[in-house]
């Protein structure tokens, strides 16, 4: 192994730290919020550096490139799904800050970020609702006032800060970089809420009093449309997840299929491995720098739904070789069943909604 390349030096850590998930994974599974075992996982991704996996070398991440990046996501998956997810909300954090104008802020954050000094969470998908914004943000001196209630953040127990996105009376999108120990009278969270997957993940609802975000943490100002723009821009890149809980479920069957003497298992392991490469090539084949293309919704809505459906049916296939144990809360497929399901919400817009219930209504 070359040892400076930190493409594969990375690629090599992940794969280590996957077997360890995996051997913990339905104790992650089971073990509900605030499991110090997901906390365990957490922070073993973070002592390699890997929360500056796309962080460029010149802020102190490891600038993976794109592929080494997605091996990395998709080998965490199939690992263990709370786990990926988790860890996919750190990097999208981080992500945000990387879009700060501000020089001097990138050089404080995103080398905390990179070193797993600091951990940022993210809270934006309410940025999708239609209605009324559920956060707003105006401009005051020397930064922003926010006010609202962010729906969903995820890891809440051990974030140090979340990037949030607002909605400015003007209908502009704010994004605030939001120090969680600067905030303790403004800021307040819920229990965290109880989901029948991702339940170890603290999720909890975010309510904002009247936080005031001074300005060198307001990262960057858009337009309104900048999130339905930016999900078109990305219809087919959140693949990686449920393409990893396919390979997950892939290795579960072959590993059944031999134990038991099993071909039949092993057949259904290699199919969906090839199936998990087709599909990857299409996403990748159509990602956003193909928007312009005629073709190009309708195919990168095929790729991610497709990845979507892949995993669900893995999972079932999953389901069937465990027999009645697979309905026991500790089984790997009854984990990966109800991991699978989660990737049909997760980044959910209009469009991938519609299409994925036509594809599985009418088997398209
Ligand atoms: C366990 C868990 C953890 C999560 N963690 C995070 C996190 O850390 N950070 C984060 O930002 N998000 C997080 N999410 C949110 C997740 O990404 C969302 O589930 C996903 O974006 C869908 O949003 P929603 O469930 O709030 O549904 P909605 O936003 O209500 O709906 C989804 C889609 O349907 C459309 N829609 C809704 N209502 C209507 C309507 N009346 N008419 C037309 N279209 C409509 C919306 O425009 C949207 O595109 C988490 C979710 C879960 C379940």
């Amino acid at each position: 192994m070359d040892q400076h390349n930190p493409n594969l030096q990375t690629l090599e850590q992940i794969r280590e730290l996957t077997a360890q998930f995996e051997e913990r994974a339905e104790a992650v599974d089971v073990g509900g919020p605030g499991n110090a075992l997901l906390e365990k996982n957490v922070r073993a991704l973070a002592a390699t550096g890997f929360y500056g996996a796309r962080i460029p070398v010149e802020y102190g991440g490891l600038g993976l490139d794109s592929e080494t990046n997605a091996e990395c996501q998709e080998l965490i998956a199939s690992a263990c799904g709370v786990t990926a997810f988790t860890q996919q909300q750190l990097h999208s954090g981080g992500h945000y800050v990387g879009q700060s104008a501000n020089v001097d802020v990138k050089r404080d954050l995103l080398p905390k970020f990179s070193r797993g000094e600091v951990l940022c969470g993210i809270a934006f998908s309410h940025l999708r609702r239609p209605g009324p914004p559920l956060v707003r943000v105006e401009r005051i001196a020397d930064g922003v006032l926010v006010n609202g209630e962010a729906p969903w953040v995820t890891g809440w127990r051990f974030l140090d800060s979340f990037s949030l996105g607002a909605v400015a009376p003007d209908g502009r999108i704010v994004y605030v970089y939001v120090s969680i120990p600067d905030h303790a009278k403004t800021l307040s969270v819920s229990e965290p809420i109880r989901v029948s997957t991702m339940d170890a993940g603290d999720t909890v609802r975010v309510f904002l009093r009247n936080v005031v975000i001074p300005e060198k943490y307001v990262l960057f100002e858009r337009e309104p449309d900048f999130q339905t723009r930016a999900d078109f821009n990305n219809i087919a890149g959140p693949v990686h997840l449920p393409l990893g809980c396919a390979r997950g479920c892939a290795r579960h069957l072959r590993l059944t299929g031999q134990q038991r003497k099993r071909p039949l298992f092993v057949e259904a392991a290699d199919h969906f491995e090839a199936e998990v490469d087709l599909v990857r090539d299409l996403a990748r084949s159509w990602s956003g720098d193909r928007a312009a293309e005629p073709e190009y919704k309708e195919r990168a809505l095929a790729a991610r739904a497709g990845a979507i459906r892949l995993a669900m049916r893995a999972s079932e296939a999953c389901i069937a070789a465990n027999s009645g144990a697979a309905h026991l809360l500790t089984n790997p497929a009854q984990r990966r069943h109800r991991e699978a399901s989660f990737y049909a919400t997760v980044a959910q817009t209009p469009d991938i909604q519609a299409t994925f219930i036509e594809a599985v209504t009418y088997g398209k």
